[in-house]
């Protein structure tokens, strides 16, 4: 083809690291999303890839909340984003929080409670940043059945492959209200490249299309994505998965034991969610070594409280030795 169309460059750019970059890439990219499709285990017109599932969540307000009108459910303490994109758009956001006395689950009978003729999304977080607790498909099925026509239920499973559960993608075929937003961020050690997936009803999936910029991934970003995806690269990523998994067993037993903590709750994530017996006399030690946690100082369900990244063996050991367990590793 000669490409005198879309007033691009002729030529490449002196020096630059990958090729074709002086032309615009696909406005978006089918062999990705087939891919994609392929890896989530949907039809291929039940994918659209963003950038990172956050760009997914400000989609979706943007696609249902009219400003100063309609509003969203979330479950604290959960991610925070889903309010901070409802706060942009003008929408509000309605809290039906997490049951505090049964290891946060979810309160579903407070959530239908809380709807209102303007909720428009109901986001439910599983498995739940920075609880760590998964959300059984029942739940799912329970809220979309109720809000059927009236509300989406948008799942995020950023942490689904450390939950080595089934996704409510599953529930896909039978739930037109329900849309679950996927990320290369976590499992696939991707944070870097920005790139998460909606999934969802083809529907949806082309009502988000006509609001998602055009070309919103990069070139490097869709290669790179695409390498990641090869048979090969998915193996070593589960690799990595099963190590921090088996990292977060032994964490979870061993900073038990550590006498500044009171409490591990159970994960099916990357993290822990630990609370200190006073989080701030500890907070000197661990910043004299280094090393960063993040801390819930807003959330009143989560004083003393920490979230507890699983890191390298190595780096796991040094936060033990800091809170007072040394190791004998041989
Ligand atoms: N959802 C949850 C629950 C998260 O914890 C995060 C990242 N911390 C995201 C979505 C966003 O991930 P990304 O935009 O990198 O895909």
């Amino acid at each position: 083809m000669v490409r005198l169309n879309a007033n691009e460059a002729p030529w490449p750019a002196d020096g630059s690291a990958v090729d074709g970059l002086n032309r615009y890439p696909e406005i978006r990219p089918l062999q990705l999303h087939t891919r994609l499709a392929a890896h989530y285990t949907v039809e291929p017109g039940m994918v659209l890839a963003t950038r990172g599932s956050s760009e997914a969540i400000d989609l979706l307000v943007r696609a249902f909340c009219r400003a100063g009108i309609d509003n969203i459910i979330v479950s604290p303490p959960t991610f925070s984003m889903y309010r901070v994109y409802a706060d942009i758009q003008g929408a509000r956001t309605i809290t039906a929080p997490l049951l505090a006395d049964s290891d946060f689950g979810l309160d579903v009978a407070l959530i239908l409670d809380k709807c209102t003729p303007q909720t428009k999304l109901v986001f439910v977080c599983s498995p739940n940043n920075p609880t760590g607790g998964l959300v059984p498909l029942s739940a799912i099925r329970q809220l979309a059945s109720a809000r059927a026509d009236r509300s989406l239920i948008v799942v995020d499973e950023a942490y689904a492959e450390y939950s080595e559960a089934p996704s409510a993608a599953t529930l896909l075929p039978e739930y037109e209200n329900i849309a679950v937003l996927r990320t290369l961020s976590k499992a696939h050690s991707l944070a870097g490249l920005r790139c998460g997936t909606v999934l969802a009803s083809e529907r949806l999936i082309r009502l988000l299309n006509r609001i998602l910029a055009p070309y919103a991934l990069a070139t490097p970003v869709i290669d790179c994505v695409l390498r990641s995806l090869a048979a090969d690269n998915l193996r070593r990523s589960r690799e990595a998965v099963g190590l921090v998994l088996e990292e977060r067993e032994r964490m979870s037993g061993e900073l038990l034991e550590c006498p500044d903590i009171v409490r591990v709750w159970p994960s099916r994530t990357n993290f822990l969610l630990v609370q200190f017996r006073n989080l701030a006399s500890v907070e000197p030690r661990l910043s004299d070594a280094g090393i960063l946690v993040r801390h819930f100082g807003h959330e009143p369900a989560l004083r003393n409280c920490a979230r507890i990244s699983i890191g390298k063996p190595r780096e796991n050991d040094l936060l033990l030795a800091v809170l007072g367990r040394t190791l004998e590793r041989t």
